[in-house]
């Protein structure tokens, strides 16, 4: 599913190949896709709209009109933006089809149907984003911020993290990889981790998306770039559905269990819940 380094690729990708056109027609093929305004203002403010910018806020792709209007898509899971030509046209899954000037189309399709847009002027765009926490790569996003907003409460460490009030961007790919070089169980309780985890922590993140972005994404099912290629990411997991198999660093094997919920990938050797695995490895580093 698309997380940080994703949404930066197709954003990036955008902005080469996309910024500068108009929409010329708007077709809704899937309505439950709109979730604000009605779908056909949607399309009506759409038609004629000038693409004049793109730009990722955590997850959130962000198509910038003239006007000051915005086109938001939340990806989700399975969503991709291919750019035809020179894909070829796709036939199948589709949501929405942005007919562009030059005779270019740009097809929003989804095999999960969970992708949702919406186009909002600049007031309801900023209430939109208003409580997304700090997004990784910025300046003061550091092991003091994550101790100071999490360590005093006892939440696991991987629902924390992917809290988007706490930090932007991370889904739940890429927070398995984090909490591995971070050697953090994902059910530790982020009030009781050290100075040394959290520094740990804050370079895990930082490290595993900017990998992320330099790889072009992940592409574990169905994440493609807008010119539907795939990144590779993908090569470089550790935990992350490595379930049964060797963990790289140790004799021990990768276990697959839930947490908070959500599917969660880890080596019980590397990672003890008790904690003594992350700073002995950590004192090790120091030495
Ligand atoms: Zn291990």
């Amino acid at each position: 599913m698309p997380e940080l380094p994703e949404v930066e690729t197709i954003k990036e990708d955008l902005r080469g190949l996309v910024v500068g056109s108009t929409i010329e027609e708007v077709e809704i093929v899937e309505p439950a896709l709109v979730e604000q305004p009605a779908f056909e203002e949607f399309a009506g403010r759409l038609r004629g709209a000038r693409i004049t910018g793109a730009r990722r806020r955590a997850k959130h792709l962000i198509f910038e009109l003239g006007e000051g209007d915005s086109l938001v898509f939340q990806l989700k899971i399975g969503g991709q933006l291919l750019l035809v030509p020179p894909v070829p046209e796709p036939e199948t899954a589709l949501m929405l089809v942005l007919g562009l000037d030059g005779g270019r189309k740009l097809f929003l399709r989804d095999e999960t149907g969970f992708t949702r847009a919406r186009l909002l002027d600049a007031e309801e765009l900023e209430a939109r984003l208003a409580s997304l926490g700090p997004e990784p790569f910025e300046e003061f996003f550091d092991a003091g911020y994550l101790k100071r907003v999490l360590g005093r409460r006892r939440v696991q460490i991987k629902s924390a993290l992917l809290d988007q009030k706490v930090v932007s961007g991370i889904g739940n790919i890429y927070v398995d990889e984090i909490l591995y070089d971070a050697r953090l169980h994902p059910k530790r309780k982020a009030n009781t981790l050290s100075e040394g985890e959290w520094e740990a922590l804050y370079r895990a993140i930082r490290e595993n998306l900017r990998a992320g972005v330099e790889h072009r994404g992940t592409t574990v099912r169905l994440y493609r770039d807008v010119l539907n290629r795939p990144g590779s990411h993908q090569d470089y997991l550790r935990v992350f559905e490595k379930h049964g198999k060797p963990c790289p660093d140790c004799e021990g094997k990768v276990v697959r269990e839930k947490v908070g919920g959500r599917s969660t990938h880890y080596c019980p050797s590397c990672q003890r819940e008790d904690g003594s695995g992350g700073e002995q490895t950590l004192n090790l580093g120091l030495h």
